[in-house]
């Protein structure tokens, strides 16, 4: 089956439709058996006081089989998932910008493959009564299968081809982040690391391929206990042994790795890149990967010792830990590269570990699908539950405008990022570009989509009274473990505070606005007119502690900046809907109100207006928007949908009893 490449919302509504209808009316025959039915225990009580909702799109409420009665399987096996993604098109440097529409459509509108293992019991089975253990090989698992479903090749992870950027931002990230950071770890970290060596040694085809079939927990170790953004001056070492082979050693607790998930928990042998201080005859050859087997999936391997870390608060568990060597001795074919010193030892330490700065976008990449699930179920809570109006008739809360506007804004911000991606992810890849404005953009567009996912998800969340405080509504689950993606594959302040020296000292450039008077340009500008002001009055320091106390507290709205420009740009040029285009800059405008009302010749007054009016135009297409995106499917949130949550209240742990209790109170 082909790929429906010119209308593919057309092809996905098609999907579901047919799912729906089928649901509803299972047709003698057809796969919705009870090979396939999930019964669940409805609740005897009336357990919601809200009046049944009548939706103006029927689709969307239709999102309630999902999970529920019959789950047609066969209507969702339409999805094609041989895909086959058109590529980026060639570069060139006059055009970096230049958006690629079909890419856009293929990455971001074409079904995902993993709309069919949403719904099987690995992903829908409540895993709350499973112990840690379980709950991590669960991770583990999820992992896999969401790597199976998409097949990617080697080729695909050491290229960034588009089909790693769609696996990077699959709705199914949002469902459970765990997997997704085992997945990022493995093939961006693991695998991106060791393949560009695998050219010259095919003995390291054996290792690729496992990891790519995840039939290995692969792991990437860089940062130390001590050494976290200055791993440069990490500690671990490689010895030279007189025979070729080297002797990995941690010399103190600090130079503990932390981080890397290293335990037998995953109950999968593991192997891992580790980043050591390679040492010959005495001198410090600078930083090196190695090659190195950790586990066997049942205990650690001869002088390796690992920690498991607790689990993160609101993540899904994942074995972090810190992990020690113990002078293990390993083969001269564990080093990656040559035994050579380097010429240039920082730039060979910034190669080494240049799949980092493919994490700083990818990974940030999945606040995207975080966003779209977080919108469906703030939205459809916001549709079920109702008030009496002042008239005294029922009325969904959805008409609020403090709960449609964050919806809204979060819907702008998705698309204008979606745009924002293909275009930043064309250029990351693209080899011709000089590698310091690859990392930039990377950097930019982290920066602004940290920032909109930050403020969105906490807004949405809040718009949901009680439900929102339980993780199992999946908005906070998400907030809390998509947090650490400010920290992991690059700290987005120390990125942003590097970035901004590195361009207000001129060592490169990012590409110049198309628009230089729009409203987002001159703001750009004049921030950046402000910390060229501030650094030429005290003489250009750049490494001085007036840099320190002025300029390092705005390098982060300097980086911001560029990127609400550039994700306006890239959304503009791939032709997004104006009317979303409008309320994200309305957006962001308020995100420096005081700036636009000073400088910038906006009152507060009419910064509002410009977003009253941009969500006004809006509002209409809200119910299409949120179907639209896809998420339903990946909803398992009880506050979303009637039929959830009468299951949830089913499965309650009960209290009742026979018992009477004086309180003390005298007849009156
Ligand atoms: C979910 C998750 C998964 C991870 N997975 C891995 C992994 O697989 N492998 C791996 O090696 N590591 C992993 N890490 C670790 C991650 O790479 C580090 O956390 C990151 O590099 C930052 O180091 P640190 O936490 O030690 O921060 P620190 O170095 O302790 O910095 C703490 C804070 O100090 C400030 N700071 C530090 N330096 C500067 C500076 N130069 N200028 C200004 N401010 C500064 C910043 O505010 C910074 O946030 C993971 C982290 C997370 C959260």
């Amino acid at each position: 089956m082909s790929v429906c490449l010119r209308q593919p919302q057309t092809c996905l509504r098609r999907v579901w439709r047919r799912a729906w209808e089928t649901n509803h009316h299972p047709r003698p025959g057809s796969s919705a058996n009870l090979a396939t039915a999930e019964v669940f225990p409805l609740s005897t009580w009336t357990t919601s006081t809200q009046l049944p909702v009548v939706y103006k799109y029927p689709l969307l409420a239709g999102r309630e089989l999902w999970g529920c009665t019959f789950i047609n399987l066969d209507s969702l096996k339409t999805t094609d998932h041989n895909m086959l993604p058109p590529e980026p098109k060639p570069f060139d440097a006059d055009q970096l910008n230049q958006p690629d529409q079909t890419l856009y459509d293929w990455v971001w509108q074409s079904p995902s493959p993993t709309l069919e293992l949403a719904q099987s019991p690995l992903f829908k089975k409540p895993a709350h009564f499973l112990t840690l253990e379980e709950r991590t090989r669960l991770t583990y698992e999820r992992a896999k299968k969401i790597c199976d479903a998409y097949s990617l090749t080697v080729e695909d992870i050491l290229l960034l081809s588009p089909k790693f950027w769609k696996l990077q931002t699959d709705p199914i990230a949002a469902v459970d982040g765990g997997a997704l950071t085992l997945i990022s770890i493995q093939y961006n970290l693991f695998m991106g690391t060791v393949a560009p060596f695998a050219a010259s040694r095919p003995d390291l085809q054996w290792i690729l391929q496992r990891a790519l079939s995840f039939e290995i927990s692969a792991q990437f170790m860089l940062t130390e206990v001590g050494h976290g953004l200055d791993a440069r001056n990490l500690e671990t070492t490689a010895t030279l042994l007189p025979d070729g082979g080297f002797e990995l050693h941690s010399p103190s607790w600090a130079a503990a790795k932390c981080m890397p998930p290293t335990t037998p928990r995953s109950g999968l042998p593991v192997v891992a890149v580790v980043i050591a201080r390679l040492i010959v005859e005495g001198e410090n050859y600078g930083v090196r990967p190695f090659l190195v087997p950790l586990g066997d999936g049942r205990e650690m391997c001869k002088g390796v010792v690992a920690k498991a870390l607790p689990p993160r608060a609101g993540a899904h568990p994942i074995d972090h830990s810190l992990t020690l060597f113990n002078r293990v001795v390993l083969p001269n074919s564990a080093l990656l590269g040559s035994l050579e010193k380097p010429r240039n030892e920082r730039d060979h330490f910034f190669s080494t570990i240049q799949r980092v700065s493919a994490g700083t976008l990818f990974l940030s990449g999945a606040s995207i699908p975080a966003l779209k699930l977080a919108v469906y179920n703030a939205a459809q809570f916001s549709l079920r539950r109702r008030v009496t109006g002042h008239d005294g008739n029922p009325m969904a809360v959805i008409k609020f405008r403090t709960q449609h506007l964050p919806i809204l804004h979060a819907i702008a911000q998705y698309h204008v990022l979606q745009a924002f991606l293909v275009q930043a992810a064309t250029i990351f890849r693209n080899r011709k570009v000089d590698p310091r404005v690859r990392h930039a953009i990377a950097t930019v567009f982290k920066a602004a989509a940290l920032q909109h996912f930050q403020k969105s998800i906490k807004a949405l969340n809040d718009g949901c009274g009680w439900h929102g405080y339980y993780e199992h509504n999946q908005i906070l689950q998400s907030e809390l473990e998509f947090r650490a993606v400010g920290t992991a594959e690059g700290d987005i302040r120390v990125l942003a505070i590097r970035l901004a020296s590195e361009l207000l000292i001129g060592r490169y450039q990012l590409p110049s606005p198309k628009d230089p008077n729009s409203p987002v340009a001159l703001h750009e500008a004049a921030l950046w007119t402000e910390a060229k002001t501030h650094l030429i009055e005290f003489g250009g320091m750049h490494r001085s502690e007036d840099f320190n106390r002025n300029i390092l507290p705005l390098s982060l709205p300097l980086i911001q900046a560029i990127g609400h420009r550039m994700a306006l740009e890239a959304a503009k040029e791939t032709n997004i809907d104006s009317k979303l285009c409008a309320l994200y800059e309305s957006g962001v405008i308020l995100e420096d109100s005081a700036w636009y009302t000073e400088q910038g010749g906006i009152s507060r007054r009419a910064q509002r207006e410009m977003e009253a009016q941009a969500a006004d135009a809006l509002l209409p297409d809200l119910e299409r928007l949120v179907y639209e995106a896809g998420a339903a499917p990946y909803s398992s949130a009880p506050m979303a949908s009637e039929r959830l949550w009468n299951t949830f209240v089913s499965e309650l742990e009960v209290f009742s009893g026979e018992a009477s209790f004086d309180i003390g109170t005298s007849p009156v």
